[in-house]
């Protein structure tokens, strides 16, 4: 047979090499795709082998590995390797260290952290990013306490019953912890995956991503797959790089179609490179590269994956306020529980939009609008946002009556003391920056002199107690 269909290949075994497959050889017909994009039973051994030597000497030493490896208590391994896990998808392995240790000293076990309030969650996630999946975390734990006898799940059909934990987590932490025979899909797999099988099609396509999960359960090795899966996923990290990948240490180049597409002689004329490239891409095939965004000789492996051009990023313009009573106390409102920042503090803000002016919104909580003094402009850049923030002061009395919009949760007057304990987004950082550098700058020198004085003599209080600006500076 020269052709597969997905529904038919029947993993581990059926798919031949395709070293000597040629045009006339390979036919494609509609829900099918050509052999190239499955692994042959000879490349699962030498990928399975060679990758788990190189894993075995080069692997780095993490605190969570380590649990994993020795822990003989199954339920405080499987919340080890869960808590690593929903950290090492926020940020860098070597970021995640010391916040994984400080969670651990603090949550030790399920039950403690069952235990623990949002307040202490947040703390401990300042800085990490995407709070909710503190939050989830936290849930998460509750739910085993309450609804699992304490007990981990140990599969990842139960696991991913468990709030926050996604497919990817779920396998992650049932191989990891606990054996089961189930290979992962992270950002690094993927990419590893497009290139040892030439997956050209959009990789935020489900159809592709279903396919590189069926080829990760394919491939992971039966009696090591927790070892397994963290070498894919590191070689991913430190050899399979998206840019200048480092394919003459590759440990698997021998197996990896990218690898080889990149070392086949050029063609000296156009039709000669049409063949070539024929042997690998087919118009019908719907992982191939597509026809119109053909390989591009100087990209090499870089030509996968392949993500569809992103569509641009929405533009967004907010009022905010920082209004305090002194410079000693400040306004600030909890966010909703669900949606973008839920449960971050935030200084009052108003989206800019024709519908409601922000004077109206400062005057439904309680605020005469016309002492507003404005002091800068700050930008910040999520994903699919780009924030523009028109920041603005206001100085109130000391007996002034706030009202809480119905939007948001709960509304404080934070001081300095009071806001070291809260947690609020990176963009607020930022506005209360710009006004801290505004407020700066207006500050008569004579007044910063004696401001500067006096922080001398309040003496060794004062300089123990953060200032709201380190505060902000933190995360
Ligand atoms: S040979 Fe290069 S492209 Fe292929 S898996 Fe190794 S590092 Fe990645
Ligand atoms: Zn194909």
């Amino acid at each position: 047979m020269g052709w597969n269909c997905i529904e038919d290949i029947s993993y581990g075994g059926e798919a031949r090499l395709s070293g000597t497959m040629t045009r006339k050889t390979v036919k494609i017909a509609k829900g099918c795709t050509h052999e190239l994009h499955y692994f042959s039973t000879e490349e699962i051994n030498i990928f399975q082998t060679c990758l788990l030597a190189w894993y075995s000497k080069n692997k780095r030493r993490l605190p969570w590995r380590e649990i994993a490896e020795v822990e003989e208590d199954e339920n405080k391994r499987g919340y080890c390797v869960w808590v690593s896990e929903i950290m090492l998808q926020q940020t860098q392995v070597a970021t995640v260290i010391s916040y994984y240790n400080r969670w651990m000293e603090k949550f030790p076990t399920v039950k403690t952290l069952s235990q623990g309030t949002l307040e202490d969650v947040h703390k401990l996630w300042a800085g990490l990013g995407y709070y909710s999946r503190g939050t989830r975390l936290l849930e998460g734990a509750k739910k085993i306490e309450d609804q699992m006898n304490g007990q981990v799940p140990q599969s990842s059909s139960e696991l991913i019953k468990i709030p926050g934990i996604g497919r990817y987590t779920a396998c992650a932490v049932a191989s990891i912890a606990y054996g089961e025979r189930k290979g992962v899909v992270d950002g690094n797999v993927l990419r590893v995956m497009t290139r040892l099988r030439l997956i050209g099609s959009d990789v935020t396509n489900q159809e592709t991503v279903e396919h590189i999960w069926s080829l990760a359960d394919q491939v992971v090795d039966q009696d090591r797959p927790g070892d397994f899966n963290q070498a894919v996923m590191e070689l991913g990290a430190a050899v399979c790089l998206p840019r200048n990948p480092l394919c003459a240490a590759c440990p698997i180049s021998s197996i990896c179609k990218a690898f080889e597409r990149t070392r086949i002689p050029k063609p000296k004329n156009k039709n000669r490179k049409e063949k070539a490239s024929s042997l690998y891409d087919i118009e019908d095939c719907h992982l191939c590269l597509p026809k119109e965004n053909p390989f591009v000789t100087a990209d090499g492996v870089q030509n996968y994956p392949r993500k569809k051009k992103k569509t641009a990023a929405r533009e967004q313009k907010y009022f905010v306020y920082i209004v305090h009573k002194k410079e000693k106390e400040f306004l600030v409102f909890q966010r909703p529980s669900e949606g973008l920042f839920a449960n971050l503090w935030e200084f009052p803000c108003i989206e800019a939009d024709e519908e409601m002016k922000d004077s109206i919104f400062l005057e439904t909580i309680g605020i005469k609008t016309s002492a507003a003094i404005k002091c800068g402009e700050t930008f910040h850049k999520l994903s699919h946002i780009n924030q523009y923030y028109i920041v603005n002061e206001l100085k109130v009395d000391g007996d002034s009556q706030i009202l809480l919009p119905s939007t948001h949760q709960k509304m404080e007057w934070l001081t300095e003391e009071k806001i070291k304990s809260s947690v609020a987004s990176t963009a607020m950082k930022k506005i209360f920056q710009e006004w801290k550098n505004k407020l700066e700058k207006t500050v008569k020198p004579e007044i910063r002199r004696k401001r500067k004085a006096d922080s001398k003599i309040s003496g060794g209080d004062m300089k123990r107690q953060p200032s709201i600006n380190s505060f902000f500076k933190a995360e």
